[in-house]
Formats: structure tokens, C-alpha cells, sequence
């Protein structure tokens, strides 16, 4: 729990795995300050996460059918 209150303190990365994502849109509508479907299949996204956004990219990343949303250490690892 209280790693989770550092995280949102610091702003947690979050990164897309473009090449998996199938624009399935689930993320984009369960945070859609985050995430946002540009046309029928791009997706665009805040690389970290804004404050208060944390519980919905969350769930969002859970509900992404494909596991594309990827948050945390391994996303700062990714985006480096
Ligand atoms: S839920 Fe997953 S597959 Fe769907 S748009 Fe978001 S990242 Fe892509």
C-alpha cells in the first residue's frame, strides 16, 4: 500500500506495447485522461501518469485484452 502512495507521488510510468495493442479502445474508456483512441486503431497516451489517474490505469491495464499496458519499474526500464 504504501509503495502504491510513493508510486502516485512520483508519477508512475506507464508505456504501450504498440505492437500488441489491437486497439481494443478498453483502456481508453476506462481512462480516458490517459489513454485516447486517435481514429478507429491509434492509440495515444501520457507516459506518466497524472495525478489522481492511478487506480483508473490500473484497471486499465488489467482489462487490456492483450497485456499491452505495461506500469512501474519495468515500464521506466522499457522507456529507457
Ligand atoms: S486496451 Fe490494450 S489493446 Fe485495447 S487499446 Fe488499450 S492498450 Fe490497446
Amino acid at each position: 500500500m504504501w509503495r502504491w502512495a510513493v508510486e502516485e507521488w512520483l508519477g508512475l510510468n506507464v508505456v504501450v506495447d504498440l505492437n500488441r495493442c489491437q486497439g481494443y479502445a478498453q483502456c481508453a474508456f476506462l481512462a480516458p485522461e490517459v489513454f485516447t483512441m486517435h481514429g478507429e486503431e491509434s492509440l495515444l497516451y501520457h507516459p506518466v501518469v497524472p495525478d489522481g489517474q492511478l487506480e483508473q490505469v490500473r484497471r486499465a491495464a488489467v482489462a487490456c485484452p492483450v497485456q499491452a499496458i505495461v506500469m512501474g519499474e519495468e515500464a521506466g526500464a522499457g522507456a529507457r
